[in-house]
């Protein structure tokens, strides 16, 4: 399936926050009559940018990209996005690491965060190793690091459901622990256009089977 953007979803996102905007005002000045108007305005009205951080706030929480089941193991979910990279020292750790607490996690299901589609998949031997990114309507792209292996049946361009199996847990890159790095990159691929966010605010924690970390973020 070809990949495509989604105006139209776009459109009817800012004209709704455009209404609930308009409608929060008009609620506090005008009676029934002039709310139902202002409401229809506004829904008709043009298409306006929105703020990703609002688009986030809409799009609510992630599917947990790692299977939970308890046969596979506890987890843990290393709370260091912004923090010291294990690789190279520095605090630009782009994502958070999620691996098993106690036993090897090689091989453990990846889920897909969110419905979307396979965007990408790229290897990178001394860094990510094997990737894949997802991407959701909102322009919303997930990256997933150090896959063992990808499930087989995707491909580049297909439809992903949250909670489907898009890969499987390895060490491939720069690592020797079987763990998911997870990132979030909003509106764009090229880092000088994206804005990187924090994933952990929007996994659903607390979440039976996984620990949470401590933050690890670098102080300076
Ligand atoms: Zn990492």
């Amino acid at each position: 399936m070809p990949l495509q953007d989604t105006p139209t979803r776009r459109q009817l996102i800012g004209s709704a926050l455009g209404a609930a905007t308009t409608l929060a005002v008009a609620s506090q000045l005008f009676g029934a009559a002039e709310r139902v108007a202002a409401l229809s305005a506004a829904v008709v009205g043009p298409a306006r940018a929105v703020d990703p951080a609002v688009r986030l706030g809409i799009t609510g929480k992630l599917t947990f990209p790692v299977d939970t089941s308890a046969t596979f193991g506890s987890l843990v979910c290393l709370n260091n996005f912004g923090g010291r990279s294990n690789a190279n020292g520095a605090c630009n750790h782009a994502g958070v690491d999620i691996g098993n607490d106690e036993i090897s996690g090689l091989g453990r299901p990846l889920l897909a965060c969110a419905d979307g589609f396979v965007e990408k998949d790229e290897t990178f031997s001394d860094s990510a190793g094997r990737t894949r990114i997802l991407r959701d309507g909102l322009g919303t792209f997930y990256r997933y690091h150090h896959l063992d292996s990808y499930e087989s049946s995707l491909s580049e361009g297909d439809a992903v459901t949250a909670g489907q199996v898009i890969g499987y847990m390895g060490n491939t890159g720069n690592t020797v622990w079987s763990h998911l790095h997870f990132e979030i990159w909003q509106d764009s691929l090229t880092p000088s256009e994206a804005t990187i966010i924090d994933p952990v605010p929007r996994l659903p924690f607390p979440l039976e089977g996984v620990s949470l970390n401590s933050p690890t973020a670098c102080s300076s």
